[in-house]
């Protein structure tokens, strides 16, 4: 169902059914990990996110259980270089190549799994991150 958006206008959010268990086909379907990069979830990181740390033994279990099932595993990571204009925004992170800019330790990517490096919010605008969705749809 697609909710036309008006700007200025009031949009109407269709009841939604939530469910505790969600089974999909392994071979179609892709986890992506988001961002989790020293800069946002380890002490010490320039634009730490206060809960970021508690998702970690979270998506620890769900990469344990997804790689056990074959799903695709794909991560972002947040990539920026000197003079990003987004560093006028917030601080200064993710440099490339900086001990910010890894992926925390305890979610490393294993071999085979790939690392999408994006320099906006949104991990789909200007990457290749849409093709491989769709890929994994195939
Ligand atoms: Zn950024």
């Amino acid at each position: 169902m697609s909710v036309p958006f008006i700007p200025g206008e009031t949009v109407t959010v269709p009841k939604i059914t939530f469910s505790d268990q969600v089974r999909l086909p392994a071979s179609e379907t892709a986890l992506i990990v988001v961002d989790m990069q020293n800069d946002f979830v380890k002490e010490g990181g320039s634009l730490v996110v206060a809960t970021a740390i508690e998702t970690v033994p979270h998506i620890q279990r769900l990469l344990e259980s997804a790689r056990a099932a074959g799903v695709h595993v794909a991560y972002t990571q947040d990539t920026h270089f000197e003079g990003d204009p987004e560093w006028q925004i917030w601080p200064e992170h993710c440099r490339a190549g900086t001990w910010g800019w890894e992926i925390v330790e305890e979610l490393k990517p294993q071999p085979g799994e790939v690392v999408c490096q994006k320099s906006r919010y949104d991990g789909f605008y200007g990457t290749w991150l849409d093709t491989f969705s769709a890929a994994c749809g195939r």
